[in-house]
């Protein structure tokens, strides 16, 4: 009764096309919600983001749930994720492709999800890591443990300028570490991006987790860009 009275006072608009929120929707109406430009990719193993890995890191899965676009619905939503502290939308669009990878009978091919680490610099900045919402909803919507600390992220690189380029790779290949390799081992390890791009990060990541052991690697993006 009291939401209702707030709703009344101060009524909630979806963040995509301002129309007025119904009392059971959040953060997006539902009418956005069904218009979000899905990739399907879970329904097709060799999809082509699968495809982008192939002769670079040998993965189980590789899916993405949205395809992002400028000036889109998926931009603003990723938008207000990064820069306006609303990681409930990371966990909300991460508990519904959760939802919809479990419905495929895809929950029972990981054990555990890891997020992506943010670069020290902008966690401390931004204050929040927004793969760790992702990840959240996505262990939430999939029933399968996430944990943030097992996969980290150096702090500084070293400076490159008196490096050569057999040197400056390994640099780069070494940005991310293990701190608990034992967690790894022999785990069916699924990885979560927010945007996916190259899939140099994804590829940097799958290295240490692969020298750790585990059993297999699958990724999983909120959003394709290319
Ligand atoms: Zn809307």
């Amino acid at each position: 009764m009291l939401s209702d009275f707030v709703d009344m006072l101060f009524p909630r608009s979806c963040l995509t096309c301002s129309s007025l929120l119904e009392k059971n929707e959040e953060i997006i109406c539902v009418q956005c919600r069904y218009a979000l430009p899905k990739t399907n990719f879970h329904l097709e193993e060799d999809n082509e983001l699968a495809r982008k890995f192939w002769g670079r890191i040998p993965l189980k899965h590789a899916f993405a749930y949205l395809r992002f676009v400028k000036t889109g619905k998926v931009q603003v939503l990723l938008h207000h994720l990064k820069y306006y502290g609303k990681q409930e939308i990371g966990e909300m669009l991460g508990r519904w492709y959760g939802n919809d990878l479990k419905k495929s009978q895809l929950a029972t091919q990981f054990d555990l999800i890891l997020p992506v680490p943010l670069h020290p610099s902008k966690l401390e900045k931004r204050g929040y890591n927004q793969c760790d919402s992702i990840a959240r909803g996505m262990a939430e919507g999939l029933s399968v443990a996430w944990d943030s600390g097992i996969l980290v992220r150096q702090k500084a690189n070293v400076s490159q300028t008196r490096k050569d380029r057999v040197e400056r790779w390994e640099n780069v290949a070494n940005i991310f570490y293990i701190t608990k390799p034992e967690k790894v081992k022999g785990k069916n390890i699924l990885l979560i991006d927010d945007v996916i791009t190259t899939g140099a990060t994804l590829e940097a990541c799958g290295l240490p987790l692969q020298n750790a052991g585990c059993q297999s690697l699958s990724i999983a993006g909120l959003a394709v860009a290319w």
